[in-house]
Formats: C-alpha cells, sequence, structure tokens
C-alpha cells in the first residue's frame, strides 16, 4: 500500500504566495486507487478522473475551487441493467493556514492545510458522492422486472401474468356437469 504521502489528492500549493488575491491554478489527472460512490454507483479503482481547479489565496488560507470530471459504474435499481453515469461535478473548499487554525471544536469541520499541501479528497468525494442518485436507474421510466420470471416488462406483453392455479381445484380442470 502506498503512503499517504504519494496520494494523488493531496496538492502541494507551495507556488501560490501567501498573498490574498494571489492566484494560480492546477490540473490533475490519476487514475483511483480506491473507489468512490455508493454501493449501487462508484467511480472504481482504476477509473481516470481529472480534476481542474483554482487555488486563491485569501487572508487565512487558501479556497479552492474547481472541477471533477470522471466517470461511474453501477446497476440500475429496478432492471440490474449496467448504468454508466457521467461525474462532472463543482466542488469549493477553503483550507486554513496552518498557523491560523485554532483548536477549537467549532472549528473541527474545516479543511487546515499540511505545509504547503492541500487535502482535497474529502471535497471531491462529497462533490461526488452527494450528487450521485440513491436509487439510480437506467433511464428514468425503467419498467423493471417481472417478480415472477425475472424478464423485464419491457419485453413482455402488457397483459402478462402468472396465473397460477390452485392445485387444490386442478383435479377439477377437466370437470363437465353430467
Ligand atoms: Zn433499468
Ligand atoms: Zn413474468
Amino acid at each position: 500500500m502506498k503512503s499517504k504521502a504519494q496520494s494523488p489528492f493531496r496538492v502541494n500549493l507551495h507556488e501560490l504566495p501567501r498573498r490574498a488575491g494571489e492566484m494560480r491554478t492546477y490540473q490533475l489527472q490519476f487514475q483511483l486507487e480506491e473507489a468512490i460512490g455508493t454501493a449501487m454507483l462508484a467511480i472504481r479503482k482504476g477509473e481516470g478522473m481529472e480534476i481542474e481547479f483554482k487555488a486563491e489565496a485569501v487572508s487565512d488560507g487558501v479556497l479552492i475551487s474547481g472541477n471533477v470530471k470522471s466517470s461511474a459504474k453501477g446497476e440500475c435499481g429496478r432492471c440490474l441493467d449496467e448504468i454508466n453515469w457521467k461525474v462532472d461535478e463543482e466542488f469549493r473548499e477553503l483550507f486554513l493556514y496552518e498557523s491560523r487554525k485554532v483548536d477549537d471544536e467549532e472549528e473541527d469541520e474545516l479543511f487546515a492545510m499540511d505545509g504547503d499541501i492541500a487535502e482535497i479528497e474529502t471535497a471531491i468525494r462529497d462533490a461526488v458522492v452527494l450528487t450521485m442518485p440513491i436509487n439510480p436507474l437506467c433511464k428514468e421510466d425503467c419498467k423493471g422486472l417481472c417478480s415472477e420470471c425475472g424478464e423485464r416488462w419491457e419485453n413482455l406483453a402488457p397483459d402478462h401474468t402468472h396465473e397460477k392455479t390452485d392445485p387444490r381445484w386442478s383435479g377439477l380442470a377437466g370437470w363437465q356437469p353430467k
């Protein structure tokens, strides 16, 4: 397993002067080492990811805002068909300079730089996962599968049914009144 220091989500911002108003743009391109997503839909391990962002020095840290592109795969929640989901999301996060980080419970939620490094993985994961549908569908009006035979409703006649004859009556099926 690679050490955390090599994570592609750790971005070195040493080129960005720590003077409010300074700005640099960055582009990252790499293959994911760990899937991002939900049980139903995820950008899988090995999938390419493209991140473009600008880092803007503000008084207490660096404001990072940008876009992440990739593609996720999953299964339709109704018919279990494979789904290809395009990921193209915006993200934005403030990373405080270490020196500005106060040990305060309220600030626990905030991100802080690690020296010149901003670890953007959480911001990316949140941007990707929070926009994923909880119940992904292959298409809006997917009719799903017949619960009896597992065939997709699209391929079945509208009057498709599985009428079950009660076995107790089957002996009477050919019964004719005399
Ligand atoms: Zn479907
Ligand atoms: Zn059926």
